[in-house]
């Protein structure tokens, strides 16, 4: 079953979590195939950013969506992975020409250097005219170096925005989609930067932090995708003292419907919709994250128009 499993380091200011999307994540690349097969290149990085989705959504108290998107410059246009605060995912790519055996984030993403990261927060009610939370990195480092991992990107995320320190493992085959995440939690009363360089009890408390951050870097991809938590924790942090919290439980979930396609073409007008009829005999909208096909036909395409007229005069959305 997929878990994720909060840890904290008993008297260091470290918290952790580790994630393993197995079934879920099965799924989730199941659906994706019947709108078509992708390379194992993009599978792997879609896998990781679901589980940095599902760590990030998990890491925050937030009731809304988190939504991962890179948009990329080379083969793969967009790869997004999203996570609902009960830790339900869904994840996509649009991928354009060939990917190269082997690709990695650059390859894939990156080649002229414009590729970016974007990392949203919807919320659930969204107050009319408010726009949701968003941060963007581009996949390179301070010195302009191109990052061959969604690890790095996030990482780098996380200390820009949010002034934390933050160690990323992620790895994912067609099996499991699995992440480490470490990080340093804002010492209490720590305002005053130079007092605390002064405090000894403080600098411990960082040397923990790059202790467990160390730790946490000497995971291989084969250990993270291959260990139960149980092992793996004790394997990488045997000498410290871990509280372990009741894992939780991500499932693969799509949020679509036939009610939001109908809004879909009800916004698009009854004109391009009365098009596609006559050119098709049929509208037909398929979900990018789960496959499914939602088919409306003249009759429904008829009815759509003249009940939204009755019911919503001069408003052509549902919403
Ligand atoms: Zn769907």
């Amino acid at each position: 079953m997929s878990e994720l499993h909060k840890f904290l380091f008993d008297g260091l200011p470290v918290r952790g979590m580790l994630v393993r999307l197995t079934e879920g994540w099965t799924e989730a690349l199941r659906r994706r195939e019947t709108a078509g097969a992708q390379p194992a290149e993009v599978r792997a990085l879609l896998g990781e950013m679901a589980a940095a989705a599902v760590l990030m959504q998990a890491n925050i108290k937030f009731n809304g969506a988190l939504v991962l998107q890179i948009f990329g410059d080379g083969p793969v246009k967009l790869a997004v992975a999203e996570a609902q605060p009960d830790l339900s995912f869904r994840c996509t790519a649009k991928v354009v020409g060939e990917v190269p055996a082997g690709a990695r984030l650059e390859a894939l993403l990156n080649v002229h250097g414009n590729g970016r990261c974007a990392i949203t927060l919807d919320p659930q009610e969204r107050l009319p005219g408010r726009q949701p939370y968003q941060g963007v990195v581009p996949l390179h480092g301070d010195r302009r170096e191109p990052l061959q991992q969604v690890s790095a990107v996030l990482e780098h995320y996380m200390l820009q925005s949010e002034q934390l320190d933050t160690r990323l493992v992620l790895a994912a085959d067609d099996q499991v989609a699995a992440g480490l995440l470490i990080q340093r939690l804002p010492v209490q009363g720590a305002a005053n930067l130079e007092a605390a360089e002064r405090n000894e009890d403080l600098i411990g408390l960082s040397e923990g932090y790059n202790r467990i951050a160390l730790l946490a870097g000497t995971l291989t991809r084969e250990e993270l995708l291959s260990l139960d938590a149980q092992t793996l924790l004790h394997r990488l942090f045997w000498e410290e003292r871990l509280t372990r919290y009741e894992p939780l439980q991500p499932r693969f979930a799509c949020r679509c419907s036939r009610e939001r396609v109908r809004g879909m073409l009800l916004g698009l007008g009854r004109a391009e919709s009365e098009g596609l009829i006559a050119e098709r005999g049929l509208v037909e909208v398929g979900c990018d994250f789960c496959g499914l096909q939602y088919r409306f036909d003249a009759v429904d395409v008829g009815e759509m128009f003249t009940s939204a007229h009755r019911q919503q005069p001069g408003s052509s959305s549902v919403n």
